[in-house]
């Protein structure tokens, strides 16, 4: 065996468990994790669970407390979403844009969000996966399907500066937290605290990733992005889409 097999053998096994990130470069140590009185879900699609390069559903669920991961396709029958869902204790909304989604200024009748949720704590489901598998989770979950969606008030774009974004208007999990933590605050929703932890650790995964491709570049190894992407591409577009 060659010293340099020896070293990606070391370096695909030796991950940390948290972060999901290499031992040598672990993000955990720039995670500033708040609270923000509310309770955030990550659906995570599997393909999804252990991406290491470009998932930020991992990095938003260790800055934020409270949250908690669940990974699955089809959550119908998932004994600890139905009962999350069926707390009365919370009241649960999706993240999803659609035509009737609320936003934090929709008024349901003549009562506003904050007026809706109470004293209750506010229960967000945010689905971690491409659209295109976002789409499937949806289709196939029926308990989620009947939830109420949220979505934002103001239109975002995403500071993912890769090649392989579709569109500069789909933003990562960890962008959509941090954008609706921002619009829940000004509707008095959220707790008064800062949401820049996550757009920080988010902002540092980005450029540690343009870094590692420029190093690659030069060193003369093929860009293992586009290399990936070249492929993608004969696949459906929307499988390309980075969440
Ligand atoms: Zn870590």
């Amino acid at each position: 065996m060659t010293h340099i097999e020896n070293t990606c053998i070391k370096y695909e096994f030796s991950r940390c468990m948290k972060c999901f990130r290499p031992i040598k470069i672990c993000y955990c140590k720039y995670i500033e994790s708040f609270e923000t009185g509310i309770k955030f879900i990550f659906l995570m699609h599997p393909k999804e669970a252990f991406k290491q390069r470009t998932g930020t559903g991992r990095l938003a669920h260790l800055t934020l407390k409270q949250s908690e991961i669940i990974i699955g396709i089809d959550f119908s029958l998932n004994k600890k979403l139905n009962e999350l869902l069926e707390n009365p204790n919370y009241v649960p909304l999706l993240l999803y844009p659609d035509e009737n989604a609320w936003s934090v200024q929709t008024k349901i009748g003549k009562k506003s969000l904050k007026e809706i949720i109470g004293e209750k704590t506010l229960l967000v489901i945010v689905i971690d996966a491409t659209w295109f598998f976002a789409k499937k989770i949806l289709r196939l979950s029926k308990n989620i399907q009947k939830l109420q969606k949220i979505s934002f008030n103001a239109e975002y774009k995403s500071q993912y500066q890769f090649k392989t974004q579709p569109a500069e208007e789909c933003l990562s999990t960890i962008e959509s937290c941090y954008y609706l933590i921002n619009e829940l605050k000004t509707a008095n929703i959220c707790n008064n605290v800062s949401a820049e932890p996550l757009m920080n650790i988010f902002k540092r995964m980005v450029s540690f990733q343009i870094e590692s491709e420029k190093e690659r570049e030069s060193s003369g190894i093929q860009n293992r992005y586009k290399a990936s992407r070249s492929l993608k591409t004969r696949k459906t577009a929307q499988e390309n889409n980075v969440k």
